[in-house]
């Protein structure tokens, strides 16, 4: 789920912290955003297709990350980060479900697209489902450096995406019967 996804992007701008400890924080918001942008595309036109490349967003990380190391800012930082989380967001999804309405009924084999070679990768369901337990365990130990390295409004989202993942676990399977009762 996106918010698995924003706290992996936390764990890597944690990494900074040995090295840029001033920049770890502004990464780690750029990493936020940047762990849930790709899943915009639900929303609009083909899902885990339009804002997700799992090849291409790698040259944005080259050249967004070549910019940080030259110009080390809280902003070079923080977009560095974005398209890092993006990137990994993009190549992870890959290790779900299928895009169907019932993902847990593993009726489709569209993982996420892959626009270097024009086809859908197939999902690998090491997790079976978004929003399934795995999900949420996954997403609480990644959780854990936002919750406990960081302070002030890294921790507050940590904290608040932790406790919409619980609440999305809690009611996805009602999700699609939801969403089939909408006109
Ligand atoms: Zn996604």
């Amino acid at each position: 789920m996106s918010t698995t996804h924003a706290a992996m992007g936390v764990c890597l701008a944690a990494l900074l912290f040995p090295f840029a400890p001033e920049l770890a924080a502004p990464a780690a918001l750029g990493a936020m955003a940047g762990g849930v942008f790709p899943d915009l595309d639900v929303a609009v036109v083909a899902h885990r297709k339009t804002l997700h490349y799992p090849e291409h967003y790698w040259l944005v990380v080259l050249a967004t990350g070549a910019v940080a190391a030259l110009v080390p800012t809280a902003t070079t930082a923080g977009v560095a980060f974005f398209a890092l989380s993006a990137a990994v967001h993009s190549v992870t999804d890959v290790l779900g479900g299928g895009l169907g309405v019932r993902p847990w009924a593993n009726d489709d084999e569209r993982g996420v697209y892959s626009h270097r070679r024009g086809e859908w990768l197939p999902p690998r369901r090491w997790i079976r489902y978004d929003g399934a337990p795995e999900d949420l365990l996954v997403a609480a130990v990644l959780s854990l450096p936002g919750l406990l390295l960081f302070d002030g409004l890294v921790r507050q989202l940590s904290l608040a995406l932790l406790a919409l993942s619980l609440l999305y676990t809690l009611v996805r399977k009602q999700v699609p019967a939801i969403e089939e009762r909408l006109p």
